[in-house]
């Protein structure tokens, strides 16, 4: 299986994404997340990443502010992580594609690794709940203005994407905004999975 889940800051992503990895059985692959580790300097990143201290110094001005880190270097963290045997089975991105480029990048990425994407998740929930789910956690970056800033980002940048999949009929939208038991059956439900 092969999932990519979008929504926007608090929508629930990376409690759905570990969940269905759970019982798909498969890798979940977390952009922020590993951007976040390459910014502590975490040196267990070293096996996808050679250069880890790099990719953490170049994104920590993005992230710190809420903005997008620049596509050509999110781009490249993915080629390499999907190249790795441990995701030739199956995998779900969380945090990627935020972009129409990196949408489209992801498609050529699969084409060359003779790979296919079998649905593209989205879960909705009102720009009120996802600014108070942000600001209910304790990241250093969920602070209020760093926060709007992503919600913000997200009507721009993301939601664009909705269309590039829906188009290619592989969109499934879940109401998010209900506990995360009810979202995730949802998701197996629409999936055809009892
Ligand atoms: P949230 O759960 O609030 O949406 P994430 O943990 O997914 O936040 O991402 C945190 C930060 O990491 C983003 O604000 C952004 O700076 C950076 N980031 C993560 N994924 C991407 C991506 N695909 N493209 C560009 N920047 C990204």
């Amino acid at each position: 299986m092969r999932l990519v889940i979008l929504g926007g800051s608090g929508s629930g992503k990376s409690t759905q994404a570990q969940r269905l990895c759970r019982y798909f059985e498969i890798l979940q692959i977390s952009t922020g997340e590993i951007l976040r580790q390459a910014m502590s300097g975490d040196k267990s990143l070293e096996s996808v990443y050679a250069k880890v201290s790099t990719l953490g110094r170049h994104a920590q001005p993005y992230v710190t502010r809420g903005e997008l880190v620049p596509d050509e270097m999110i781009i490249d963290l993915i080629r390499l992580r999907l190249k790795k045997a441990d995701v030739d089975c199956g995998w779900i991105l969380e945090g990627y594609p935020r972009t129409a480029f990196q949408a489209e990048e992801l498609d050529f990425l699969l084409d060359d690794l003779g790979q296919k994407l079998d649905w593209a998740i989205y879960l909705q929930v009102p720009e009120a709940v996802m600014v108070s789910r942000s600001l209910g956690r304790s990241r250093p970056d969920d602070q209020p203005e760093i926060v709007h800033r992503r919600v913000e980002i997200f009507y721009d940048r993301t939601v664009p994407i909705l269309e590039y999949y829906d188009r290619r009929r592989r969109l499934l939208t879940i109401n998010g905004d209900q506990i995360p038991e009810m979202v995730e059956q949802k998701i197996l439900t629409l999936l055809s999975i009892p």
